[in-house]
């Protein structure tokens, strides 16, 4: 095995899977996701399997620390399908034992039958999209499933064994009102879930919400009451027990998504499956987005057993069928790249953690970023930290864009050294 193979077997990697189909688009998402091609899953389900294990043989048998099914609508799939998935990744991977295994899931789709499914192989966190409580928006949002729906979904996942579910939720809608958010945070709180996110809406180029909004037929998000709907989120959920933990995302203790954790700490991950992005090695890459385009190269790869190599340099990768296109990430974007990730946690940047990694304290290479942001009040910088204030939790883009755009000198100059992870 090679050195930076064995690194990485040593450090795990985290796994994620795309399932590309729903059953319906929503009005606001313009992830890689088809509707009313269910049809495909039979076909995409038996190159999603040949993808894991053309990696797994590529990559030496890796650990996994964390599988993340993520779409699109996993909860789509039958326990069957879902199977020849799953036996492929404990074929060709060696998952740990107490691997974190989650799957995103529609409350439309969650029947106990489904899930106890689901929970046989192996998945042990349920991430639902339940969005918003009020019925006008979420049929603003193009939803499938009702309000109602959301506390009896939750019900048949705990009946189920399910004992970690993540509900995501959505702020600064068009029409919704603060009290609006209240009244879904509290309903929400009542059932208790151990995990919650809640995105502020962005309005994506060319979906059907924007296009409503451009015609002026929905009246355009307003972003103060954005901003005070996000507070509300603070004090709420704050109050009620949740540890905020990142920008985005509260947890009750120990429950943390750790397979986000790996986005955030910057780790390495590998993404399978049409559009999905990896991380390894230095480098970035992804997967091309049509699921009949990417069922024809993984049929390319199973028929060209050469691509299957442990030498994981960019012209390999850009030869492996399936990667639509590479992206070499050097050493200074790592830094930039890090310093920004780490700073949506609570934990901030710790800078002994930066210098183990890159061979420099953060504050030789950031230190004008810093000390800007920080009289903006948007950063608090220690010598040991740094981290986002409340404003800066608000405005964060301020500080990330700063951060990419710094030109900042490389480790060799800066340190003497220092190593690409
Ligand atoms: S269910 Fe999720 S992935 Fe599917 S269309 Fe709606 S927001 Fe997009």
């Amino acid at each position: 095995m090679t050195a930076p193979m064995e690194k990485l077997r040593n450090q795990g990697i985290g796994l994620y899977l795309h399932v590309p189909f729903c059953q319906t688009k929503c009005s606001y998402c313009d992830f890689n996701t088809y509707a009313g091609q269910n049809d495909r899953i039979p076909a995409f389900i038996d190159a999603l399997a040949w993808e894991v294990r053309l990696w797994g043989r590529m990559l030496g048998r890796q650990r996994v620390r964390t599988v993340f099914l993520g779409g699109g609508t996993p909860s789509l799939l039958t326990p069957g399908q879902l199977g020849v998935v799953m036996n492929a990744v404990r074929e060709t991977f060696a998952v740990d034992t107490d691997a974190e295994v989650t799957a995103e899931a529609n409350p439309e789709d969650v029947t106990v039958d489904r899930m106890a499914g689901f929970r046989e192989l192996g998945v042990n966190r349920l991430s639902m999209g339940a969005q918003t409580l009020e019925p006008g928006l979420l049929k603003l949002l193009g939803r499938r499933h009702t309000a109602e729906k959301v506390p009896l979904a939750l019900k048949a996942a705990r009946t189920a064994g399910f004992a970690n579910v993540n509900l995501d939720l959505i702020y600064g809608l068009p029409r919704q009102e603060p009290q609006h958010w209240r009244e879904t945070l509290e309903g929400v709180l009542a059932w208790r879930p151990e995990h919650i996110s809640a995105y502020c809406l962005t309005l994506e180029e060319g979906t059907p919400l924007t296009q409503q909004v451009r015609r002026q037929t929905v009246p355009d998000p307003d972003p103060d009451l954005a901003a005070e709907m996000y507070e509300v989120a603070e004090q709420t959920l704050g109050s009620a027990g949740y540890r905020h933990y990142e920008i985005s995302n509260w947890a009750l203790p120990e429950m943390e998504s750790r397979h986000n954790l790996v986005y955030w700490r910057n780790e390495p991950y590998l993404g399978v499956g049409p559009g999905a992005h990896s991380c390894l090695f230095g480098h970035r890459f992804w997967t091309v987005l049509a699921p009949d385009a990417y069922v024809h190269r993984v049929a390319r790869w199973r028929a060209e057993p050469a691509f299957v190599t442990p030498d994981l340099s960019e012209v390999t990768l850009r030869h492996v069928p399936t990667v639509a296109d590479v992206e070499r990430i050097d050493e200074r974007l790592a830094m930039a790249e890090t310093a920004m990730l780490a700073l949506r946690l609570a934990e901030g940047l710790e800078a002994e953690k930066f210098s183990e990694r890159f061979g420099v304290h953060p504050g030789d290479v950031f230190g004008t970023v810093f000390a800007e942001c920080a009289a903006l009040g948007l950063l608090d910088v220690t010598q040991a930290r740094i981290w986002l204030t409340a404003r800066g939790r608000l405005l964060g883009n301020e500080v990330f864009q700063r951060l990419l755009a710094i030109n900042a000198p490389a480790a060799g100059a800066a340190a003497g050294g220092g190593h690409v992870s």
